[in-house]
């Protein structure tokens, strides 16, 4: 394409913000109708890192991965769960029932701008079992999209060739990998020389307890919001977990804008879940066909 060709019709972003509305509807029909919704939250991340660090890795692979795959990328969306880091400045926290309702309102607000598929990216561990639970109240109520999360971060080769390449193997939060991997977005935000000032390693509180899950679990580990050894962090570490969370999550989208079955699935279960007594006699007569 010429210059003057490539000015007259510059590519379509991928973020949802940096869209034209006039290209809005372009990039839904692209996207064949996925949008991608990164997640993380505003908490404290060791004494090195910035408070947004998780929205930002989640939205930095969602982003490459939409470029490669294309997909229409969400506004940053900082509300998750946090209890834990309450303690800690800057942390923002969300009372359960309005951080499940507006989670459930976004996502309704993407459905009606064109949407059918949510695709969400999670880049914050304390999300996870809120993200499961929500994913699975879907089916309380018709929907007219389907609500997907992204499971695998990395392919097999990449998890081998970080686990190589790591120096310490304990962490999981603001530790060498998700220092690396700030280091490879957002360089400007990492102060590594203070990594140190803060103690990273478990303090075994609730070793006692170990077969009992409680919610204080992570503050007794981890008081200071500081899971592993930071100071090994490198660049080059990062850019592989992020080159390798991008590809997967490529993948991940075009499985997804494949899939005609979830939707047509969903719609089988509301028809059934609405006549419960009618379902047993609706599969024997499919089956006599
Ligand atoms: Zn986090």
């Amino acid at each position: 394409m010429s210059e003057k060709a490539s000015q007259r019709r510059p590519a379509l972003a991928v973020q949802w913000e940096e869209l034209t509305a006039s290209d809005f509807p372009k990039a839904v029909r692209r996207a064949r109708k996925v949008c991608v919704l990164p997640m993380g939250v505003i908490e404290k991340h060791g004494p090195h890192l910035p408070l947004g660090t998780d929205v930002m890795a989640a939205r930095a692979a969602a982003i490459r991965a939409a470029e490669r795959e294309y997909a229409v990328v969400f506004p940053p969306y900082y509300f998750g769960q946090i209890y834990e880091a309450r303690h800690q400045p800057g942390c923002i926290t969300i009372r359960p029932e309005l951080l499940t309702e507006l989670l459930q309102e976004v996502c309704a607000e993407i459905a009606r701008n064109g949407f059918e598929k949510v695709l969400i990216v999670n880049g914050h561990g304390g999300n996870t079992n809120w993200l499961n639970f929500f994913c699975q109240i879907q089916l309380a109520r018709r929907n007219d999209h389907v609500v997907y999360i992204a499971r695998r971060q990395w392919d097999e080769a990449t998890t081998k060739e970080v686990a190589a390449r790591r120096k310490t193997d304990s962490g999981g939060h603001a530790d060498e990998l998700e220092t690396s991997w700030m280091m490879a977005i957002r360089p400007d935000l990492v102060q590594l020389s203070r990594a140190g000032r803060e103690d990273g390693r478990a303090r075994g509180r609730l070793e006692h307890m170990k077969d009992a899950y409680t919610g204080i679990w992570w503050y007794a580990d981890f008081p200071d919001h500081y899971a592993g050894d930071a100071r090994p962090a490198n660049a080059e570490l990062g850019e592989l977990a992020v080159k390798g969370w991008a590809t997967s999550l490529a993948e991940v989208i075009r499985a997804v804008k494949a899939d005609r079955v979830a939707r047509k699935l969903q719609e089988e279960f509301h028809r059934e879940a609405g006549a419960p007594l009618s379902t047993a006699a609706r599969r024997k007569s499919r089956r006599r066909v």
